[in-house]
């Protein structure tokens, strides 16, 4: 993965702000769902608009790569990935400076890790943020299918086809966060998280390229020797395992955001929703949300576990970094969003711990 020719490490260098600069045009000139969003302004406390769509912008990106439409080989970006995260990191920096300078904002301070503005949005037209998981998730998934592509060329038809699978598994991934990106206006990262190096690194550098780590080892190992009815477990239960995982995660937050929107509505026409009040604001308490307080971040591991288990090679270290990444991101954010829950809800927040003793994995912890 390191040897490319001094203009092609250029290129990869420099492919990041490129891509970036593309989806960015795409995002802006084609035409978007308008819809009032969950948060509020901080300097207007007006609710915030949003343009969305990430969905046009994603399908094209990944018919640009599946044609090859510029030349480039649909493995080109997989094996730029060295070079990519250094130019990825670089505009990282580079977008943390402007965006920590900036001077709109309610908090006093500038933090370069944890930002400073929650939000920049530019003539109703551009969300800062929003715009961050286009980029991330769009050159998440086109990694993913370049390093199938990658390992295609190495092993042509003895290809293990977990990695296909596990290719296909982060396509349907953030096909899935597209279909859905308006939820995503009700979520952790879009109510509480600044624009600081955190948030935008993650989104250049972690998101796209980090999450797919298990690549940088596993394209090169052949096929796991699985015979008969083996070979049909060995895939067959990840699957089940990764949709087991996403009906808890998306029926989860779409319960939420559906509870959010129309508070009396019964979710799915079947779930109805029971909160506890706190003033003018509701905790959703039943389905999902009864089971435990972030059932959404179980989901979200059964997928990262369903991820490695497909690649067959179980006892490969690579395979293991993403579901230990998970864990340790989701146990502190379970933790730092009761925090703020508390703050918000007060006693009620209370009476939901008691009543839904559980954070994440129902009778465990
Ligand atoms: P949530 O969508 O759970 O958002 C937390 C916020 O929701 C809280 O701050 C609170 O905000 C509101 N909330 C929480 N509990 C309740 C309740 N019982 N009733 C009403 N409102 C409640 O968290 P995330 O944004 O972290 O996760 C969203 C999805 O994204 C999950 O599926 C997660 O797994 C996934 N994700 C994936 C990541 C990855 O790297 N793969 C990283 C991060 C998230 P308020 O009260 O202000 O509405």
């Amino acid at each position: 993965m390191l040897s490319l020719s001094l203009p092609e490490a250029i290129l990869a260098f420099f492919a990041p702000t490129l891509i970036f600069v593309l989806l960015l045009a795409l995002h802006i000139v084609l035409p978007a769902w308008r819809v009032t969003g969950y948060v509020r302004d901080e300097t207007s406390n007006e609710l915030l608009k949003y343009r969305l769509n990430g969905l046009v912008v994603f399908v094209i990106a990944v018919l640009v790569w599946w044609f090859e439409i510029g030349g480039i080989p649909r493995d080109w970006l997989f094996r730029a990935t060295f070079y990519s995260i250094a130019g990825s990191s670089v505009l990282a920096v580079v977008l943390t400076a402007i965006l920590v300078s900036a001077k709109q904002s309610a908090e006093k301070g500038t933090s370069i890790w944890a930002g400073r503005v929650l939000n920049k949005s530019y003539f109703e037209h551009l969300d800062f943020k929003m715009y961050l998981y286009i980029f991330g998730g769009t050159v998440l998934a086109l990694n993913a299918l370049s390093g199938a592509a990658y390992h295609w060329e190495l092993y042509g038809s003895n290809s293990n086809i977990g990695l296909f699978l596990y290719a296909g598994m982060w396509l349907f991934f953030v096909t899935d966060y597209f279909c859905f990106e308006r939820v995503q206006l009700y979520t952790y990262d879009i109510i509480h998280e600044r624009l600081g190096f955190k948030l935008i690194w993650g989104c250049l550098t972690v998101y796209p390229y980090l999450y797919v780590i298990p690549l940088w080892g596993l394209t090169h190992y052949p096929a796991p020797e699985f015979k008969g009815s083996i070979a049909i477990l060995a895939q067959g239960g990840p699957l089940l395992l990764f949709l087991f995982g996403w009906v808890l995660s998306r029926g989860s937050n779409l319960q939420k955001y559906t509870f959010k929107r129309w508070p009396e509505r019964k979710f799915l026409g079947v779930m109805k929703p029971e909160a506890i009040a706190s003033g003018d604001r509701l905790i959703l308490c039943s389905g999902f949300w009864g089971v435990s307080r972030h059932v959404n971040y179980l989901g979200e591991f059964l997928i990262a576990l369903a991820m490695a288990l497909v690649l067959g090679h179980f006892l490969s270290f690579w395979i293991w970094i993403y579901p230990i990444f998970i864990v340790g991101l989701f146990v502190h954010r379970q933790r730092t969003d009761d925090i703020f829950c508390a703050e918000k809800y007060g006693n009620a927040w209370d009476e939901y711990c008691k009543r839904t003793p559980y954070r994440i994995i129902p009778g465990i912890y």
